[in-house]
Parts: structure tokens; C-alpha cells; sequence
């Protein structure tokens, strides 16, 4: 299936924002790994490690309320698992059975081929 451009934006939106928070993690970690007297004095020395600090605590919100915006619905293809009714749907990600509009079973679906 084709994406909308503005998905594929904002899956990479949500791809970059993961890549940085992972990067600034890494950096913080690093630095707890210092003993105290050794952060404080490349604190003194290298403003930049605060600003890291809360650098990430800010990227690690912006890429978890990113991925709630992307991640709360999805839309695709779905058959019924009873008739093999097929149709395209908008539900939530963790929806594990939608009514289908052809035999009105409450059944489990699984994407068709070219769902994601
Ligand atoms: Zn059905």
C-alpha cells in the first residue's frame, strides 16, 4: 500500500527523533558514568554536558508524545478471519477484532498483503 506523504514525514520525524534521543542517551550515560567530582568539573569546564542533559530529557518527551501521535491509529487493508470479507479500516493499533460490515461477526482480522 502507498503511505501519504505526511505519514512518511512524520515516520521520519518519529525515525530522527529516536536516532537523537539514543545519541544524547548514550552521551548522558557516559557522563553518570563519571564520578561526581569529574562531572563537576567538566561541567565547569564544558557548559555543554548540562545542556546535553536536559537536551535528552526533552528529545526523550518529543519522541514519545511523536510516536503516540503516529502510533494511536492506524488505516489498512483487514480480512475477516470467518467470511474472507475484505476492506479497508481505521482503528486503533491495539484493536484485536473489528466488527466485518459483510457477515456483522465481531471477528479477528489479519492484515492482507500489502498492509505493513
Ligand atoms: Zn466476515
Amino acid at each position: 500500500m502507498s503511505q501519504k506523504p505526511s505519514d512518511v514525514a512524520e515516520n521520519e520525524k518519529v525515525y530522527l527523533l529516536e536516532q537523537a534521543r539514543k545519541q544524547t542517551d548514550d552521551w548522558v550515560n557516559k557522563a553518570a558514568a563519571l564520578t561526581d567530582e569529574r562531572f563537576g568539573e567538566l561541567q565547569a569546564l564544558q557548559p555543554g554536558i548540562a545542556v546535553t542533559v536536559l537536551a535528552a530529557e526533552i528529545l526523550t518527551g518529543a519522541s514519545l508524545l511523536a510516536r503516540e501521535s503516529i502510533c494511536e491509529w492506524m488505516q489498512g487493508p483487514v480480512v475477516c478471519a470467518h467470511c474472507g470479507h475484505s476492506w479497508r479500516a481505521v482503528r486503533p493499533v491495539d484493536t484485536d477484532t473489528l466488527e466485518c460490515p459483510s457477515c456483522h461477526k465481531m471477528f479477528g482480522y489479519g492484515p492482507s498483503l500489502g498492509d505493513q
